[in-house]
């Protein structure tokens, strides 16, 4: 099985893909995750692509979707990918070269990813938290690391990668939709674990 996770930023997408991953042994990979290990070596990618990550912009399609070509290569059965594609031409070029049976939509309400996101605290193990539910605790509580805030989980970076999803990622939903492979699942207020139940519901039925 190949899946595609498609979301705003905040909806979700990291908190699910890695549940996701697990219970159905998938390859998870995330473009956002790949671009800040690159960021973090100093790599000429990394260079290239912070410029972009800062402003809330796509990183240039060319480099992208090399990365992920190189990535399916090794593979091609039991992926799931986290933040690609992100507009048409990268949804166009990965059916070139990657077979894809579901694209898993989690929408939630615009009005609430700005908080989610600004108030979003990561730990280098993939834990994320959101400070309201820290109590003032700064380590992590799955393995005990100082918490850290995304560069780009700021107010003013955030507006634009809201306005970067809404003009070129969101036309994906109907994309998938046309060729029958989306899978919307509601996400409203639910916890994360609602949100788990919901996709193992979407996910099992597919697979059968
Ligand atoms: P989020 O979905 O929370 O915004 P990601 O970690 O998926 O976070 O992505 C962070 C940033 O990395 C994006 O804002 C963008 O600049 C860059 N990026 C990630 N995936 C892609 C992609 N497929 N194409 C272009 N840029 C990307
Ligand atoms: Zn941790």
């Amino acid at each position: 099985m190949n899946i595609i996770l498609l979301g705003a930023p905040g909806a979700g997408k990291g908190t699910q893909a890695a549940k996701i991953a697990e219970k159905y042994s998938l390859l998870h990979i995330s473009t956002g995750d790949i671009f800040r290990a690159n960021i973090k070596g100093g790599t000429e990618i990394g260079k290239l692509a912070k410029s972009y990550i800062d402003a809330g912009k796509l990183v240039p399609d060319e480099v992208t979707c090399e990365i992920v070509k190189g990535r399916l290569t090794e593979i091609n059965d039991g992926f799931m990918l986290d933040g690609f594609p992100r507009n048409l031409f990268q949804a166009q070029e990965l059916d070139k070269f990657a077979k894809i049976d579901l694209c898993l939509n989690l929408d939630v309400d615009d009005r609430l990813l700005l908080d989610r996101i600004c108030g979003r605290r990561m730990c280098v193990c993939g834990a994320s938290y959101h400070v309201s539910s820290l109590g003032g605790k700064t380590a992590c509580e799955k393995c005990g690391k100082e918490l850290y805030q995304r560069e780009d989980d700021n107010p003013q970076t955030v507006g634009a990668r809201l306005e970067t999803y809404n003009k070129q990622t969101s036309p994906l939903i109907s994309y998938y939709g046309k060729q029958n492979k989306l899978a919307t699942v509601d996400c409203g207020t639910m916890s994360p674990d609602e949100v788990f139940g919901c996709v193992v519901k979407v996910l099992d039925k597919f697979i059968k």
